[in-house]
């Protein structure tokens, strides 16, 4: 973790690094590390099957790196599909899995001529896939009837959730009409992990086995594994985590007789920490009570601040080689450039306005925010049309990009050339 000035020198996300990309590349731009990505996939190892939930950071170079370090992947779209396709994974062994609450017919036929099992969210899907791909390797979602969220809107468990089986009897004559081979039971109950709800999700999904007796090989406990956002904040016990979920799997085991595979499917856990945003301070600006540093990165380029309230750490460096007094910081309020006055990155989950410490700044220093490899360039969008921002990757001992600065050309091509 950092201070507020960027002063980790013993990582790549170092002064020297990052000035000398933003000369090359200008910014902002997004730099990721290879090597704390690898670090935290070997955390996981104990799971008999890592399954990165590529929404989170869907780079065709990212989900590269995932298959030649054995963790496979699930696509939410048929989009997500093609980046698997094109980044190497097959159907193979299952390295892609859909997981959906609704399919469209595009992406039935993507899943039956790929053979990629599907992760079914909803009795409906189960009808759709059945009339295409009588027969289909499937899982069933489970509504585990609570839920847990980092923020409301990320909690996918219990009765206001739209995902997931609620009532999972209803599968069973589908199964049999359909012909469906049931792999597993999948459950995702959000992200951020209580320890007390994990319990719960453990002893339901062992219920929903016995209950029903479904024969399955694997299951799978989602996501949600949270990192530390803030210096004060621990890492997850992810020991803790295998050994709830892998009493459950013993259980479940026993009961049918034979080894059933334990399955984990994190975002966040796995990238969220080897990615930083780089952007420029183009203007520093007082009303009668606060202090203003906006900068040339957007909610457009980094939501998860505006849509959650989430809190991003934020390092300075200087642009001129001039020393930044980190003894004499002051309340700071950080903003982009978009034409919408929610378009502050230090802000609450209400929507309050809050400050960080930062050193005095000026146009052409940088902020960095931290920890934004998750959910960071996947969520971007062209509001106020700006073009998407560059991905530079750290590996092998090298930078190299790994997603060109969109043109505004390319952006404006859809209406340009709409028939
Ligand atoms: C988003 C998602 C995940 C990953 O969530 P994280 O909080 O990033 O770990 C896992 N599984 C499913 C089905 C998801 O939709």
């Amino acid at each position: 973790m950092f201070n507020c000035l960027n002063k980790k020198q013993n990582t790549i996300f170092n002064q020297h690094n990052i000035l000398k990309l933003v000369k090359k590349y200008s910014s902002p731009l997004w730099i990721y590390d290879a090597n704390i990505i690898l670090k935290n996939i070997r955390k996981l190892r104990q799971f008999d099957v890592i399954r990165f939930a590529q929404k989170a950071c869907s780079n065709i170079h990212i989900l590269r790196l995932f298959r030649e370090n054995g963790v496979k992947i699930d696509a939410v779209s048929l989009g997500e599909i093609e980046r698997g396709l094109i980044s190497g994974y097959n159907s193979i062994n299952q390295g892609i899995i859909f997981t959906a609450d609704v399919i469209d017919f595009l992406t039935l036929k993507k899943i039956k001529r790929y053979r990629i099992p599907v992760n079914v969210g909803s009795i409906d899907m189960l009808h759709q896939i059945g009339e295409v791909s009588p027969g289909h390797h499937i899982w069933l979602r489970i509504n585990p009837k609570f839920g847990h969220g980092h923020n409301k809107k990320t909690n996918t468990g219990g009765e206001h959730s739209k995902h997931g089986i609620w009532d999972i009897s209803l599968t069973i004559p589908l199964i049999k009409k359909y012909n469906f081979k049931l792999i597993g039971l999948h459950m995702h109950i959000g992200s951020g992990v209580d320890y007390s709800y994990l319990e719960r999700a453990c002893e339901e999904m062992v219920k929903q086995v016995l209950c029903f007796n479904f024969d399955i090989q694997m299951i799978s406990t989602g996501g949600g594994l949270t990192i530390p956002y803030k210096l004060n904040e621990r890492s997850f016990d992810i020991k803790k985590y295998f050994t709830l979920w892998n009493e459950a799997r013993k259980k479940i085991s026993s009961h049918l007789n034979h080894v059933v595979q334990l399955e984990i499917e994190p975002g966040r856990f796995l990238v969220a920490e080897s990615g930083i945003l780089v952007s420029e301070v183009r203007s520093v600006k007082k009303t009668s009570s606060r202090l203003f540093v906006l900068v040339n990165a957007g909610f457009n380029d980094l939501i998860r601040p505006v849509m959650y309230g989430s809190y991003h750490h934020i390092s300075v460096i200087s642009g001129d080689g001039r020393v930044l007094n980190e003894e004499n910081t002051k309340e700071t309020v950080v903003g982009g450039p978009l034409c919408e006055s929610g378009d502050i990155f230090t802000q609450n989950s209400q929507g309050d306005i809050e400050v960080r410490m930062l050193p005095r700044v000026k146009p052409g220093d940088y902020l960095v925010f931290h920890d934004t490899g998750a959910y960071g360039a996947s969520m971007s969008s062209n509001y106020n049309s700006r073009p998407l921002i560059p991905e530079i990757l750290f590996e092998d001992g090298h930078f190299r990009v790994i997603r060109r600065r969109q043109t505004m050309e390319e952006l404006l091509r859809l209406e340009t050339h709409c028939v």
